[in-house]
């Protein structure tokens, strides 16, 4: 689905922001140089969907610790433990090397460089967000660095999560102004959170799963930074990245998935929201950016239900979720009956919470 580099390898999945179905219109309908960086990209995904098939088992990383460690780790830790972050934020000079050269290290001032002091307070935002709200020292659990690379490529209209570290282009400010977005950021460091916890295998339903976690906290991400309720959320994803002549306000939207965008160059948003809307395609590892608008929604419903702050009580469920799925190859069925357990685990059996997220889960076609 995008470049892959030098330092990818099959055991490492590369998580880029921008779905085929996307590059696809792009080649077709973009200006020469648009249309072959979308061919090339479309290319290379051919090849990372081969390479793919062997993560279930080789990309895998154990969790976070043992089953029943999250809550009891979490009242250890009472707040007290120190989580130390050290962010590396290299310069791909354009090319297409990684990492490229270290232009800022941990506790180094701004550089004036708007895209490498984004990537570096935006890794900030989002370690912050699981440190100080679910108790995780970084995307591993033990203090990870945080390493991503700016200006990656030239004109390149994409983001990833390689499996080591994020990298973000520039875009061709054409069709996209920039990567380096916190809800992007958010996305892309959330898969090496869902990688560290025993993985979502990138293909149909538990591909998509992976997919909406990484949505899901990349919105809280922002929410979080900005201090917005619920309501007060946009709950949209990559809000702002699309160019100045694009038709749309963001990749994806949580609160009405298929509305992103309609655009003439980009096409028509596809994601459902509804189970009875579910889209069966191979295309882009069986739907994982498409079918994940079903998911997000229910967790956008469920927040909308009980209000207040979305990164609290429905971050933690999510964020308890997925240490306890342990399952790589998930279905959404699967995802909402673990949901309900981490609801029940954290506020109790018969609780507003349960019962509220039952109706959410509901009101998208899945019955827990
Ligand atoms: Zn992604």
């Amino acid at each position: 689905m995008c470049f892959s580099c030098n330092s990818s390898s099959p055991h490492n999945p590369i998580n880029c922001i921008i779905p085929p179905h996307m590059l696809r219109v792009m080649a077709m309908r973009g200006d020469a140089s648009t249309a072959k960086m979308a061919r090339s990209m479309l290319k290379q995904n051919e090849k990372v969907r081969e390479e793919r098939a062997d993560q279930s088992s080789g990309g895998m990383v154990p969790a976070d610790g043992p089953p029943g460690s999250f809550v009891s780790a979490a009242v250890m830790r009472g707040g007290a433990e120190q989580h130390i972050i050290d962010r590396q934020i290299y310069d791909g000079e354009r090319k297409a090397s990684l990492p490229g050269t270290l232009i800022r290290a941990e506790g180094d001032p701004a550089t004036g460089d708007e895209e490498v002091d984004a990537a570096y307070d935006g890794a900030g935002d989002v370690f912050d967000l699981y440190s100080s709200q679910y108790s995780r020292n970084s995307l591993d659990g033990e203090g990870l660095p945080l390493v991503a690379t700016v200006h990656h490529r030239r004109n390149y209209n994409n983001a990833f999560w390689n499996g080591s570290q994020m990298a973000y282009g520039d875009g061709d400010g054409e069709i996209f102004r920039t990567f380096t977005e916190l809800s992007v950021i958010g996305h892309e460091m959330s898969h090496g959170v869902v990688q560290y916890s025993g993985g979502l295998l990138y293909q149909g339903q538990s591909g998509a799963l992976n997919e909406s976690y990484s949505d899901v906290f990349g919105s809280l991400t922002v929410q979080k930074k900005l201090g917005q309720s619920v309501s007060e959320a946009s709950w949209l994803v990559g809000e702002g990245i699309l160019g100045p002549n694009i038709n749309g306000t963001a990749l994806r939207s949580m609160r009405a998935p298929g509305t992103a965008y309609s655009d003439s160059l980009l096409g028509q948003d596809p994601q459902p929201y509804h189970m009875d809307l579910f889209v069966n395609t191979t295309d882009d590892n069986g739907g994982v950016h498409i079918n994940s608008g079903i998911p997000n929604h229910a967790f956008y419903l469920y927040c909308q239900y009980m209000g207040g702050n979305a990164w609290e009580g429905p971050g933690r469920i999510w964020y308890l979720a997925l240490q306890r799925i342990n399952n790589p190859m998930a279905t959404f069925n699967d995802w909402a009956q673990q949901t309900m357990e981490a609801a029940v685990e954290l506020n109790g059996n018969g609780s507003m919470e349960m019962v509220m997220l039952r109706r959410a889960w509901k009101l998208v076609g899945i019955a827990v």
